[in-house]
């Protein structure tokens, strides 16, 4: 078991700086997802925690011990890809036993790590074949038990289930956190895919642009995205975002809307706001229809999302900037071009500065 501790560090490949300063604490026995677009240095991010690749600045502590300039095989780390990376010439037995055979490990501990990890992954009747005739859920389950065999304190993923299908990744999802219950290794897993991010991780490092976005749990990513970056790009959609100007407390929306600040929010908005101008937000399950709500738009589309209703609704016809999307009431069909009204839960709304795109933080949570 152990802490990741990584103090300003950085990765710059030549003139490209791929991973600005990080820091970052993963407490021992953590879940944490790094998450974020192609190419935003998350992988990065990853390899230089396992040594693969080396730091450009700063150090990273695994445990007590600085293994900044440590070898991949000195940092009591274990390492599962997207591809497999299996041998193919040999059977899964001899694919997971491979690492404690190379650590020369007694014969007596092979058999009793190899029975654990097989009994974990119930992978007992895949023992004698070989990996070319296994489908690409069971794979990926032997080359975790191929990790997992060296009992290692720190796990570290990347886009495991990259290459299943969408239902089975689901399954495995839940398996590998089952695992990580089990073994309470301290993990940190990459992937590009948000709702992945928000089922598994205990906290989700949001990355964009080779920075670190925000730091949270699932539910403050979600709820209190620390920018306009984090809350367009969690949730599916993500968060609506409206354009508008402060007047008399009250924002002024497209479409003549007028929607009045809740009184928690006016002092901070009037201390940390750069100019009149603001961004309101909320996620779509904020907004209730009809009755006497504050806002009124006109419906253009709506799809059915299993147990509701997506409203699509235009603030104003040409304003392709004020599209938001609500959620319906269940068994209300909304008819195409209607005008409607609708309200805000006050305590779901959230405001932003247009001009540094970061949230704007109530008084007692800042
Ligand atoms: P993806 O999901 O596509 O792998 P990522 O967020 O993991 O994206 P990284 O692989 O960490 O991104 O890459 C971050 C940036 O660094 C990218 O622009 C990438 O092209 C660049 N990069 C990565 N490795 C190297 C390298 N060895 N040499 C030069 N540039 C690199």
């Amino acid at each position: 078991m152990a802490q990741i501790e990584l103090k300003q560090v950085e990765k710059r490949f030549g003139d490209f700086q791929a991973v600005q300063p990080v820091d970052l604490t993963i407490k021992d026995g953590e879940f944490v997802v790094l998450l974020g677009p192609s190419g935003c240095g998350k992988t990065t991010t990853l390899r230089m925690i396992s040594g693969l690749e080396a730091v450009s600045g700063g150090k990273i502590y695994i445990g007590d011990r600085d293994v900044t300039w440590r070898n991949p095989a000195d940092r009591d780390i274990a390492f599962v890809f997207q591809l497999y990376a299996l041998y193919p010439h040999m059977t899964v037995e001899e694919n997971i036993t491979f690492p404690l055979e190379a650590e020369k490990a007694s014969k007596e501990v092979i058999q009793r790590r190899l029975k654990h990890v097989v009994d974990l992954l119930q992978i007992k009747h895949l023992l004698a074949q070989k990996p070319g005739s296994l489908s690409g859920g069971d794979k990926q389950r032997v080359a975790l038990g191929r990790a997992l065999v060296r009992k290692p304190s720190v796990f570290l993923m990347d886009e495991p289930l990259g290459a299943l299908d969408a239902d089975f990744r689901e399954t495995m999802r839940a398996e590998i956190k089952e695992l990580h219950i089990a073994e309470e290794a301290t993990t940190v897993y990459v992937t590009h895919d948000q709702i992945e991010a928000m089922a598994m991780g205990d906290r989700i490092v949001v990355m964009s642009d080779a920075v670190v976005q925000q730091v949270g749990t699932p539910y403050e990513v979600y709820y209190n995205p620390a920018n306009l970056f984090v809350a367009r790009f969690i949730g599916s959609p993500g968060m609506n975002l409206l354009k508008g100007a402060l007047e008399d407390g009250r924002v002024h929306l497209p479409g003549g809307n007028k929607y009045t600040v809740p009184d928690q929010w006016r002092a901070a908005l009037a201390t940390q706001l750069s100019s009149d101008r603001v961004i309101l937000g909320f996620r779509p399950e904020a907004a209730y229809a009809g009755g006497t709500g504050d806002l009124g738009a006109e419906v253009y589309a709506s799809d059915l999302h299993g147990a509701f209703n997506m409203l699509h609704l235009a603030l104003e016809e040409e304003n392709v900037e004020a599209v938001i999307h609500i959620r319906g009431e269940r068994g209300h069909s909304h008819v195409i071009g209607e005008d409607m009204r609708f309200g805000l839960q006050p305590e779901m709304v959230r405001f932003f500065d247009p001009q540094s795109e970061r949230a704007i933080v109530l008084e007692e949570r800042s």
